[in-house]
């Protein structure tokens, strides 16, 4: 084959042009969930009737500089192939294309390939792109920025032959890669016991997850590497043991071979599709993914946009649906969009509006509330349009959609918008056949309640929504309600309601096995369990519930779930409470930020003000001061910038108020202060103060129409506090600083006497 060494660039275009290089695939496959999740492209080259290794002519290729032309084009049959699949509305996987390090010195790679995910109007989520680990090591710079490039695109990046040995660990910690692909070849497995390697595996696996990364194990021959890879924990397997390299005729012929049988017969086209749905949709709620999404790719194979719509359309929702159960909010999107075009194309606006309320609902999960109102609201609009409300599911959908809108609104602290879109929910909730979403609408309606001045409402209401949700039959939503329930009563300060919650939630979780139940929701019982402790004041209990927290994030990083930064913030915390007694004390007293009292601070100060002022009698003052326009600070200047913005004003009001009481970090951007012995005259006189000097300090802030940071500041006076709890004062000081907000910001009011 001297050939390869000396070819030219017409050579390898007529070479190319006669169709001698072929793409092959090599399938990912999902031994948990008997899938197919993706296929490696890999090309083949026969010349003059032989096959010529890619081992060979590939770094030939590489050593001319003629790589680029041969990988372009490989690109582009991939791209080519899926357009053609979404087309025939066949299901997509991802493709992995090989780049070479060759090719970011030949060429443009992340404009040739955006400009083929263009041309052919194939989004980047089902093209994966693998570059090789010594990549990273020389030519640095180039390929760094345009990894960067192609990641923001929405290509998933993969670092080919991870373990191969140059510095793999440092890569891991700069690029900005999702997937790894660790090789077999690069570990000695010759002495099938050896126990070192077995040991290396399996902490490259853990520390790729640790820093959550996905591993695909390529060159998998045997079962005992099988073994291996399975007891780490790697899922995704690309090797002889299952598929070889094989062309698009028989990989096509694979996928739809894989799940013949599941389903017995096989009547007409469009009922087996049907049939492929529904039993995906069981599966799906049995939470066994691989093999709902299977099922669902048989279906797409037989479901016509054109003639079936509406079967169409489900099944592209349900896809969506499940990927996003997967956590792969990007390819569920995808699906969506799918389903949405051909809604929208037959005026299917109830089917439309769920399409739009599931976008919304990717976006709520990762929690960029703009978008997912954005999509929400679009749902809404899809849902208002006439000659819907005989619809099949209309009620439903428009509950859910203006549920969501409220939802929304709230998390962004807007509350009255929250209120509008509560009360088009409220219009549905009562319509016959919606009881069992009556207890989430009342649960929202509680919390809402409890923002707005109104906590005697949600006390009122919450003994029929322990009712509800104690005697609900539809248990779908169990956990979620359960949780929303336990932190009502918890802000409510009903904390024997809040223990029958979480043992009901306790309860639950023995009923069923630990992969069943899954550990984001056993981490949300024991952080509610941790809220309980501190309620309640049981130190002793307490600690045993850190403890077992800190075990459950443990596993929650080994699965890869949980940021490691937060999990060891966590620990750092814990240490300082218990190698330092004296400090702890301190610790769970100190916002850590501005160093001033946290919440805590300010009830246990509270409590020790009200058995003083049940002796003297003395006016105490409560204020809630907030700095305006802050979210602009921290989009604008970012949130080291803010972080020192609210360092500066705690320690104004802190020096103001230095001799009258105490300040205390009240939310993100909120501070509250305790003024003893002081009457209106004298609270004006520091609510001018603070005003003034924060002014002064001229923090740039061009969201202001002053340009500098400014406060806004609410006050109540009160004579005697003998009776009241802190948290029963708080809102009548946020109803004056919401008129201060509501008035153009920048200024205080105080309300005197109030008891
Ligand atoms: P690679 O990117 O690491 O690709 C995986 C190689 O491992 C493939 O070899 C595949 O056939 C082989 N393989 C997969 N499973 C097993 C297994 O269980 N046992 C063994 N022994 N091998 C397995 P292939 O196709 O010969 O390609 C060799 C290398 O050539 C590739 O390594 C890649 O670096 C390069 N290559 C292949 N096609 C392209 C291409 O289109 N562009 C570029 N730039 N490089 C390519
Ligand atoms: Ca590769
Ligand atoms: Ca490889």
């Amino acid at each position: 084959m001297g050939c390869v060494d000396e070819i030219t660039e017409e050579q390898l275009h007529t070479y190319i042009r006669q169709g001698e290089f072929e793409m092959y695939l090599q399938p990912q496959y999902s031994v948990a969930g008997n899938a197919l999740v993706g296929a490696e492209a890999l090309t083949r080259w026969k010349h003059q009737g032989e096959f010529v290794s890619p081992a060979k002519f590939i770094p030939a290729l590489e050593q001319c500089g003629l790589i680029a032309q041969l990988d372009s084009y490989i690109w582009e049959c991939a791209f080519s192939l899926q357009s053609e699949k979404q087309r025939e509305g066949i299901f997509l996987i991802p493709i992995s294309v090989n780049v070479s390090r060759e090719d970011f010195n030949e060429i443009d790679v992340y404009k040739t390939l955006t400009e083929l995910s263009e041309k052919y109007d194939v989004s980047p989520a089902y093209m994966h792109i693998e570059i090789t680990e010594s990549a990273f090591v020389n030519d640095k710079e180039i390929i760094y920025e345009a990894v960067s490039k192609l990641k923001d695109f929405g290509f998933m990046i993969l670092i080919d032959d991870f373990g191969s040995g140059y510095s793999a660990l440092n890569i891991l910690k700069d690029i900005e890669a999702d997937i790894v692909k660790l090789d077999m070849k690069f570990f000695d497995l010759t002495d099938q016991n050896n126990v070192k390697a077995r040991n290396i595996i399996c902490s490259v696996i853990q520390m790729a997850q640790l820093i959550g990364l996905g591993i695909i194990a390529e060159g998998v021959e045997t079962v005992e590497q099988l073994d291996i890879l399975k007891e780490a924990g790697c899922d995704i397997i690309q090797g002889y043991y299952f598929y070889h390299p094989m062309n698009v005729a028989d990989f096509d012929a694979l996928m739809r071979s894989l799940n013949k049988g599941r389903i017995r017969k096989k009547a007409d086209e469009s009922s087996f599709g049907k049939e492929c749905i529904a039993e995906s949709r069981k599966l799906l709620e049995k939470a066994e993914y691989g093999d709902a999404l299977t099922l669902v790719q048989r279906a797409a194979e037989q479901i016509n946009p054109a003639t079936d719509p509406r079967t169409y359309c489900d099944m592209q929702n349900l896809t969506g649906v499940i990927y996003g159960a997967m956590g792969n909010e990007l390819l569920a999107v995808e699906h969506y969009l799918a389903g949405l075009s051909v809604a929208l194309k037959n005026d299917f606006s109830v089917v439309s509006g769920k399409l739009y309320n599931n976008i919304g609902s990717e976006y709520q999960s990762l929690k960029d509330h703009e978008h997912a109102i954005k999509y929400f609201e679009l749902s809404a609009k899809e849902l208002l349009r006439e000659n819907n409300s005989g619809q099949e599911n209309y009620v439903q959908r428009a509950f859910v959609t203006n549920m969501n809108l409220c939802v929304e609104y709230y998390a962004l602290g807007e509350y009255r918008r929250a209120e509008e879109y509560l009360n088009q929910a409220e219009i549905f909730v009562k319509t016959p056949g919606m009881e069992s979403d009556m207890f989430h609408f009342l649960a929202v309606q509680s919390n809402l309640y409890m923002k707005t001045d109104r906590r005697e409402l949600a006390q009122e209401g919450f003994p029929h929504l322990m009712e509800l949700a104690f005697n609900a039959e539809d248990r779908s939503d169990f956990w979620d309600d359960m949780e929303m329930l336990g932190n009502l009563a918890l802000e409510l300060h009903e904390f024997a309601a809040m223990k029958r919650v979480l043992d009901n939630m306790e309860n639950q979780l023995h009923m069923f096995s630990e992969e069943q139940i899954g550990l984001d929701i056993q981490v949300k019982i024991q952080e509610m369990r941790l809220a309980y402790c501190k309620g309640i004041k049981d130190e002793k209990s307490l600690r045993e519930a850190e403890l077992a927290y800190i075990e459950l994030c443990k596993k929650q990083y080994l699965e890869g779930k949980r940021t490691r930064a937060a999990a060891i913030d966590y620990k750092i915390q814990l240490n300082m409470q218990y190698e330092e007694n004296v400090q702890y004390k301190k610790q769970i007293d100190i916002d850590q930020l501005t160093g001033v009292g946290n919440r805590y601070k300010l009830e246990k100060d509270y409590k020790t003000l009200k058995k003083i002022s049940g002796e003297n009698g003395g006016q105490i003052g409560v204020g809630i001061i907030d700095l305006d326009y802050f979210k602009e600070v921290n989009d604008t200047y970012g949130h080291l910038q803010g972080d020192y913005y609210l360092k500066v004003v705690s320690q104004v009001i802190k020096k103001i108020i230095s001799s009258t009481g105490g300040i205390y970090r009240y939310g993100g951007d909120e501070f509250v202060v305790l003024l003893v012995d002081v009457d209106a005259d004298e609270v004006t006189k520091i609510a001018q103060q603070i005003r003034d000097e924060t002014e002064s300090r001229q923090l740039c802030n061009q969201a202001s129409d002053r340009n500098v940071l400014t406060v806004s500041q609410g006050y109540v006076v009160l004579d005697q506090i003998k009776n009241i709890d802190i948290w029963q004062i708080l809102p009548y000081a946020d109803r004056q600083l919401y008129n201060v907000k509501k008035n153009g910001k920048h200024g205080y009011r105080i309300i005197d006497k109030l008891i």
